[in-house]
């Protein structure tokens, strides 16, 4: 039995500006037997795939990998920067001879110039270079997907953790499937349904509520019904201007197009009836920060401030609420500002005193920029590996960071480029000491839960301006089709 694998994937931020071409994803890119050497052992999708044709004793035949390299502000891809892997994964299942299934490892959540549903796109390409066999696909939770990819693909499999740590899982799954239906073990068929919920990503986290309540239901009729292969939903991205933006509920049955398309509409229909859940008001950075500073007087600490809205990493809000409001022992592992990493880069050194004016750079969203006078404690690239669940023995290549120590125990990392501490390696990497803070400002969402949870007594999201507003209506869409709550419907029905 031979099996193709190949994988195309990218969230991609449409509020960016910067149009997303090959130079972003060729130095990340994996071709030949590489796709497969270089995932063996780390816990994603491909090595999900691996364990499962291993299992089964099947051969899988890699093709291409595309993926970006971390990092960076881009937004739509390029047309021909899409044409250009499509067409490599589709000329390379061509040229890989008789193949008897094929696994795409794509994300859900690609933005391209032109191509209104790239993913759906992908298969068709890929369809058309292999013929009637079977191609399967894994997908991010943030998957932006409709019935086009109901229609191409004959499996979808869509990751049930946020932060992401069942790729592997999903991606065994998926490759089992494929192979019991090669064997003509399994008919599958796939149902999509959507609810028309666009949710921002800091509401999806699936240990709690809503999304948890939505995932047990899934488990439910999976625990049920025994011909239900796979039941999932994708909450979707709402960083990505898209006409199929927003929540799929995935189902593959066996054989049953009825049992898909009731469970899928079961779920559909629950998730609706949480709507408000999925778009909560929080506060802003000021009420935020004070609210944080009174739970760290309380004791209740160290708390992580989720700024989930900077995809960028040069927002001030936060910061400029922390220096106003006189805390102490906090940290932020990234403020990042190209041109005063520069700067220290070239004139300065560790052990120095230094006043930089930082971030706020981007666009009207960022917040003006902040000065700020500390010792400059690191300098470098640090590099290091990851040590949360999610990731965990990956390695981080930053590009050069300063810290800064402004005294009082608080720290602001300068960095070249977008940079996060998901784990505490991002801090520990500069000489912070994690011990010592109360406050740890993370310009992320969800996925730092994954290690911060167990750390951190409160978790506390805000909604700061930013390219990723927590609330949806801050951002303006131009192709998001009616009937989208919070975005263009009010949900009070
Ligand atoms: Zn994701």
């Amino acid at each position: 039995m031979r099996i193709a694998v190949a994988g195309f994937a990218d969230e991609t931020c449409t509020f960016c500006l910067e149009p997303t071409t090959e130079e972003r994803f060729e130095p990340a890119t994996l071709r030949g037997a590489a796709v497969l050497e270089e995932n063996r052992g780390i816990p994603n999708y491909i090595n999900g795939y691996i364990i499962a044709a291993e299992e089964a004793g099947a051969e899988l035949v890699p093709i291409v990998y595309a993926r970006k390299t971390p990092g960076g502000f881009q937004s739509w891809l390029t047309r021909a920067c899409f044409d250009k892997y499509a067409d490599e994964i589709a000329e390379g299942l061509r040229d890989a001879g008789e193949l008897d299934g094929v696994l795409l490892a794509l994300h859900g959540a690609m933005a391209v110039t032109g191509v209104p549903r790239p993913e759906a796109e992908i298969v068709r390409r890929a369809r058309a270079a292999v013929g009637d066999v079977p191609i399967m696909v894994t997908l991010d939770l943030h998957a932006n997907e409709d019935e086009e990819m109901a229609e191409v693909a004959d499996g979808v499999f869509v990751i049930k953790t946020y932060p992401h740590v069942d790729t592997e899982e999903t991606g065994a799954a998926a490759a089992r499937c494929l192979i019991e239906t090669i064997r003509g073990n399994i008919d599958p068929v796939v149902a999509c349904h959507r609810p028309g919920i666009v949710s921002a990503s800091i509401f999806q986290a699936t240990s709690y509520h809503p999304m948890k309540d939505v995932l047990a239901r899934c488990a439910e009729w999976e625990e049920r019904e025994p011909d239900l292969c796979y039941l999932a939903v994708a909450p979707g991205y709402a960083y990505a201007d898209v006409p199929d933006i927003g929540m799929s509920v995935w189902a593959v049955a066996d054989g049953d197009r009825d049992l898909a398309e009731r469970a899928a509409a079961d779920v559909a229909d629950f998730a609706w009836s949480l709507r408000h859940a999925f778009a909560r008001d929080l506060p802003g950075p000021r009420a935020a920060v004070e609210e944080v500073m009174a739970l760290v007087e309380d004791g209740q600490k160290p708390v992580v401030i989720a700024d989930g809205a900077d995809r960028i990493g040069d927002t001030t809000h936060v910061l400029r609420e922390l220096l106003r409001g006189g805390a102490k022992n906090w940290a932020i592992p990234g403020i990042a500002d190209p041109t005063v990493a520069r700067e220290l880069e070239e004139s300065a050194s560790v052990g120095d005193t230094v006043t930089v004016t930082v971030g706020g750079w981007y666009n009207e969203a960022s917040g003006d920029p902040v000065e700020i006078s500390g010792t400059v404690e690191f300098m470098g690239r640090p590099r290091y590996q990851l040590v949360g669940p999610m990731g965990k023995g990956s390695t981080v290549q930053d590009g050069f960071v300063a810290r800064l120590n402004l005294g009082d125990n608080r720290h602001v990392v300068v960095s070249e480029r977008m940079r996060g501490s998901n784990d505490s390696a991002g801090l520990t990497s500069v000489g912070i000491d994690i011990e010592g803070l109360d406050i740890i400002v993370l310009k992320d969402r969800v996925h730092h839960r994954a290690f911060w949870d167990d750390v951190a007594k409160v978790d506390f999201p805000i909604n700061a301006p930013g390219i990723g507003y927590a609330d949806l209506r801050e951002l303006e869409y131009e192709n998001v089709p009616g009937g989208a709550f919070p975005i263009n419907r009010d949900g009070a029905e």
